[in-house]
């Protein structure tokens, strides 16, 4: 947003509160020098606050997208998307419009699973599966999943033209508590404008990719189980790799989470709570920035470490906190908030 020209300058008579998300808000601390001293220094910025904290520790949830085909090669005739079912079956529109249910009441993402990848791991789970029935959908792949035709040229029999887009269900393996972590940095060569530089390299630590294995290896399991025998599910592996490390292999899986993989937009931590002194805390429980009077942060930055499960109701359970904390303190009610 912002003027094309002018500055303005805004003053706040008790509190600035920042919820610009977890690229955003470390972005603009960095940018009012707020932040490691050392890049500040050398990225030509005032150093105001030397916290360290600010920018690191930056957590996502790592994914990747396997198709089941259900049923024979081909899928069926009518569409395979869940948004145009209705086309073909109008009573499915009726009955979302009167009444809330049928197909068109699905989320989209029907089954879920959560679980842990070895003993160590049952304090929380680190292992979750995202089950979907969108598999026909090609924007959800193209758009949402970002697939290009490296991807899509290579799933299915090479006869199956519909092999991606057929009947079927997509599932995600995704790790919730990765062993890699990121960082969100000044750009030197765009200090002022333009977006930060994000580094967080997926996939880059074998542990990681392991746990992954051990998530598909699950899902196997459970689409073996005799109840989804009647939907005749069919795994469809990527050409390429499969001739090149073997069908089903680890290393098979390990590259192919390495190729296809990504991460399900979930960035936290850059703005991490914490105790006063600790090298990566930039708030405190109160969610106000340490040496700086007046600032807080509240968005999904401030998870002092990623939860197991998506972000979204969490991200709006810490601005209620805020909203709590900030009535509690400032001695506002809610009927003046109106
Ligand atoms: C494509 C996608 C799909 C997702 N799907 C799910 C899902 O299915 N389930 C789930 O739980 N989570 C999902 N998430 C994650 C979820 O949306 C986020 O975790 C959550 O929105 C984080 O909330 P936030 O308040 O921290 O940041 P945001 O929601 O990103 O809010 C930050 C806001 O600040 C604004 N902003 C940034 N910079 C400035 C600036 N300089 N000036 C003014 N405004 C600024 C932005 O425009 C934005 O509106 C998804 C995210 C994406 C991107």
């Amino acid at each position: 947003g912002g003027r094309a020209a002018g500055r303005r300058q805004v003053r706040a008579r008790k509190e600035v509160i920042l919820s610009a998300g977890a690229y955003e808000s470390p972005h603009l601390l960095l940018k009012s020098g707020v932040g490691p001293a050392h890049d500040l220094e050398s990225a030509g910025v005032e150093v105001r606050v030397d916290l360290p904290g600010v920018g690191q520790h930056l957590q996502d949830h790592p994914i990747i997208g396997l198709k089941y085909r259900l049923g024979p090669p081909g899928g069926v005739w009518f569409p395979k998307s869940i948004t145009k079912l209705w086309l073909t079956f109008p009573s499915l529109l009726w009955s979302y419009l009167w009444a809330g249910k049928g197909a068109l009441s699905s989320s989209g993402c029907d089954v879920g699973f959560f679980g842990a990848s070895n003993s160590s791991h049952t304090r929380r789970p680190d292992l979750q599966m995202h089950g979907m029935v969108t598999a026909g959908d090609t924007s959800f792949f193209t758009d949402f999943l970002n697939y290009d035709s490296s991807f899509t040229d290579q799933i299915g029999e090479l006869s199956d033209v519909h092999a991606l887009w057929a009947q079927g269900m997509l599932i995600a393996p995704t790790l919730l508590h990765a062993v890699t972590e990121g960082s969100v940095s000044l750009n030197p060569r765009s200090v002022r404008a333009g977006p930060p530089l994000i580094r967080y390299e997926a996939f880059g630590h074998e542990e990681d990719v392991d746990r992954l294995i051990e998530c598909i290896r699950r899902m196997q399991t459970i689409m073996a189980q005799p109840a989804m025998a009647a939907h005749e599910p069919v795994l469809l592996y990527a050409r390429d790799l499969a001739q090149e490390f073997g069908l089903d292999s680890d290393q098979y899986w390990a590259e192919y989470i390495k190729r296809f993989g990504f991460v399900v937009y979930h960035p936290t931590g850059t703005c991490r709570m914490g105790r006063a002194g600790e090298p990566t805390a930039v708030v405190d429980s109160s969610l106000r920035v340490f040496g700086v009077r007046g600032l807080r942060v509240a968005d999904a930055s401030i998870m002092p470490d990623i939860v197991s499960g998506n972000t979204q109701v969490p991200s709006a359970a810490i601005g209620v906190q805020m909203a709590a904390i900030l009535r509690k303190e400032h001695g506002i009610s809610v009927d003046h908030l109106g």
